[in-house]
């Protein structure tokens, strides 16, 4: 069975075509640039097959039309025709409170995305956006809602409610979603796999670090804490956004710089993290390399990064009653053994025995870097989120 996922961002739709059941990844691709000067789209075949076109690309639907036109072509595609696909999986950034799983497209489905917008008004329309192009472009192939809040669903009232007044959540949902809950997913069951281990019945932590950055608390195969909240700007220290901060900073802030809500929310959003600590990027490597050469403030946003995780760690640790499994994901976690050894260090006192010769290993592979006798499993799970999306897909639709 042949499944397509989308992921449309607001200038960019990334895809993957899946023959699913081999878990055969046939053709991936981005299109960039949006509606600006330079687009482009940009396709990867498995056999190695590239291939980059520059072209005007106004909206998203045109941007589609090309990634199907591109897909289904001679020379660069992978399938005879769009009638090989079978079903469409979308990744949609928020379900707010009415999704706890992905779900099957219907206009009623659609209706209540509409609703989730105003709890994510920069990813959700674009989401939309994606949808809509594939029903009028693909009208009779099934398409699928794949929420990064779903699985964060099961957390207790005392996780996900806010000390704010009660009338707020009742009236505006105000409340902690949390975000990657798709990777989170991924990564425990995984994890849980490959280490035999019953995932109904560990206590796991898992690191998404990437230059968005969230950790999550499963118990018993639930999530139980994350610290992303309403939106993703809450909890660890990022590439660009702050984490939790006083908000009292923020009032501060607002009135010593005399910014409106919407110049607060771009600084704590996109100036601040590592970025507007070291004023070098918002990139690891750039900042790693910075503080290698000496360079003070990278040094420091390095080492508040790490203490950030650590101190998370601990607390989901106090949390759950303890830890059976600490995963490192995304970006930063799966390819940087620096910031793996920072973070599990001193953590001997909760039974986690750190193996320094297997973190410095191999890159982006799946590997346990603790040591055999550790209590404490520490594994590097590389995420697949687009493949979480088409496994979802499939097991929705083949009991159409
Ligand atoms: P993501 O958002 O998951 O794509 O992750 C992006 C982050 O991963 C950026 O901060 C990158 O610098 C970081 N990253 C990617 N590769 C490496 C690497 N080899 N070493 C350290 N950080 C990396």
């Amino acid at each position: 069975m042949k499944i397509f996922v989308l992921n449309c961002g607001s200038s960019s739709i990334k895809y993957q075509l899946f023959n699913i059941e081999q878990k055969e990844l046939l053709t991936k691709g981005i299109v960039e640039k949006i509606g600006l000067k330079g687009s482009f789209l940009k396709n990867k075949r498995n056999d190695g097959d590239s291939v980059k076109l520059k072209i005007e690309i106004p909206n998203h639907q045109e941007g589609i039309k090309h990634i199907l036109d591109i897909i289904t072509d001679k020379s660069h595609g992978s399938l005879k025709n769009l009638n090989e696909i079978n079903a469409i999986g979308h990744r949609v950034v928020h379900g707010g409170e009415k999704f706890n799983s992905s779900v099957l497209i219907t206009d009623e489905v659609i209706q209540k995305m509409e609703e989730c917008i105003e709890l994510a008004p920069l990813h959700n329309p674009p989401n939309l956006k994606g949808i809509y192009s594939m029903k009028k472009l693909l009208p009779d192939i099934p398409q699928i809602g794949v929420f990064d809040t779903a699985f964060h669903q099961t957390m207790p009232a005392k996780s996900f409610m806010y000390a704010i007044p009660y009338s707020l959540y009742e009236k505006h949902s105000i409340r902690r979603y949390g975000f990657h809950g798709t990777s989170h997913r991924y990564v425990s069951q995984r994890a849980c796999e490959t280490l035999n281990l019953d995932y109904s019945k560990q206590k796991i932590i898992s690191c998404h670090l990437g230059n968005g950055a969230s950790i999550a608390a499963i118990k018993n195969g639930k999530s139980f804490d994350t610290s992303m909240g309403l939106t993703p700007i809450e909890g660890l220290m990022m590439g660009t956004r702050t984490g939790d901060l006083d908000l009292g900073v923020l009032f501060y802030i607002m009135n010593k710089e005399n910014l409106n809500s919407k110049e607060a929310y771009a600084l704590v959003n996109k100036q601040s993290g590592v970025l507007g600590v070291s004023g070098v990027s918002n990139d690891m490597r750039e900042v790693e390399d910075a503080a290698r050469n000496g360079n003070e403030r990278a040094k420091l946003a390095l080492e508040m990064y790490f203490y950030r995780v650590k101190k998370y760690i601990g607390a989901y640790a106090a949390a759950m009653g303890g830890v059976d499994l600490l995963i490192f994901t995304g970006g930063i976690g799966e390819n940087g053994p620096e910031t793996r050894e920072d973070i599990c260090k001193d953590f001997e006192f909760l039974g986690l025995e750190f193996d320094k010769e297997k973190n410095a290993g191999k890159r982006g592979e799946e590997i346990v870097i603790s040591k055999a006798n550790s209590k404490v499993k520490v594994t590097v799970t590389p995420t697949d989120e687009e493949l979480v999306i088409a496994q979802d897909t499939y097991e929705i639709v083949t009991k159409l």
